[in-house]
């Protein structure tokens, strides 16, 4: 016995709506599908003008937000599916971003580790080589790290 087959045709996204908690996407039959931002971690991180640069792709198939490296399917929003990033992807994206938005790293002359958070336990207050890009020697502090990881 045979079970006839499921034609599933699959819409195409047309537009993206991304508010402050939610994700809206029309679809090409004339359905809408809003899902919790929640569901996409880089959407909910990112700010408005970040959100809202998308385009689609694969004739509307999906959706590609450039500056948050994000990309989610028709198909998966349809099925319910939330983002499958894991816990450290996501951790390592978040903090090579928020090192993106530090202009200034701080090293004692005599020491090798660059810290870049004020608040950290053994910030140089002096004797300091100090600058405004990301160091290429050297290594990043743990403690500062830890604290640009953990809100
Ligand atoms: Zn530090």
């Amino acid at each position: 016995m045979s079970t006839p087959k499921i034609q599933t045709q699959i819409p195409s996204a047309t537009q993206v709506y991304v508010s402050e908690n939610m994700l809206t996407v029309d679809l090409s039959d004339g359905r809408s599908i809003s899902v919790p931002l929640g569901w996409y971690p880089r959407l909910l991180h990112g700010n408005a003008i970040e959100r809202n640069n998308w385009r689609l792709t694969a004739g509307g198939r999906g959706i590609h937000w450039t500056d948050l490296d994000e990309d989610i399917s028709v198909e998966n929003l349809l099925a319910g599916k939330p983002s499958g990033e894991s816990q450290t992807s996501l951790k390592n994206w978040l903090t090579q971003r928020f090192l993106g938005t530090i202009t200034r790293y701080r090293k004692r002359r005599d020491a090798a580790t660059w810290h870049f958070v004020e608040t950290c336990s053994t910030w140089p207050g002096s004797d300091y080589e100090e600058q405004s890009v990301k160091p290429v020697t050297g290594v990043l502090c743990q403690e500062c790290l830890a604290k640009i990881t953990s809100n």
